[in-house]
């Protein structure tokens, strides 16, 4: 199965769940920006301090404090595979990590985009009650991710990377769908 591999989708796809199951059955380091900035703020560090106020508006963290956390990541991982769960959010920030990744001759062998339907998504994000979980704020992430995120959907079809799942259904059902589309 590949070994480097970016989830892609709205949130509220599931993106986390199913990265965490495929993370833990293929020994791949799971990597989310999000998990990742939530725990600078729970620390309270300055770089928290820095983001929490955009995550809880709904709004992206700047490209230049992201990317400084995945670098980081990226460096301290030796020969263990890897998934970037929502990394990258535009197109300047999968622009930027490329020379990274090919400075560690680490490509990315394949995008997973996972599609569900609006309706679906906040269904599914007001259930889960997240700071950044109120209806305004949803709208909001939706409106970002349309923006700002979708448009790396033509990037990596572009690149030949990019394979698509249907994320409707339990989280069994979507997990082997991800499994099949990666064999
Ligand atoms: P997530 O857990 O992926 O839904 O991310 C939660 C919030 O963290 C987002 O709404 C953004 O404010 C911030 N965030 C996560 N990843 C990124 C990223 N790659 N670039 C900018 N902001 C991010």
């Amino acid at each position: 199965m590949k070994q480097r591999l970016l989830f892609l989708g709205p949130p509220g796809a599931g993106k986390g769940t199913q990265a965490s199951l495929l993370c833990k059955s293929q020994d791949l380091r799971h990597l989310s920006t999000g998990d990742l900035l939530r725990s600078e703020v729970s620390a309270g560090s300055e770089l928290g301090k820095e983001a929490e106020a955009v995550m809880n508006r709904g709004e992206l963290v700047s490209d230049s404090l992201v990317l400084a956390i995945v670098k980081t990541q990226l460096k301290a991982l030796k020969n263990q595979g890897w998934l970037l769960d929502g990394f990258p959010r535009n197109v300047a920030q999968a622009k930027a990590i490329d020379p990274l990744l090919q400075e560690l001759s680490q490509p990315i062998e394949a995008v997973v985009l996972l599609e569900l339907d609006d309706s679906v998504l906040i269904e599914r994000m007001l259930l889960r009650g997240r700071a950044d979980d109120n209806k305004s704020v949803i709208l909001n992430r939706l409106e970002v991710y349309r923006e700002q995120t979708a448009p790396l959907i033509r990037h990596y079809e572009n690149l030949n990377l990019l394979v698509s799942v249907k994320a409707q259904g339990s989280v069994e059902t979507v997990a082997s769908r991800v499994k099949e589309v990666l064999n």
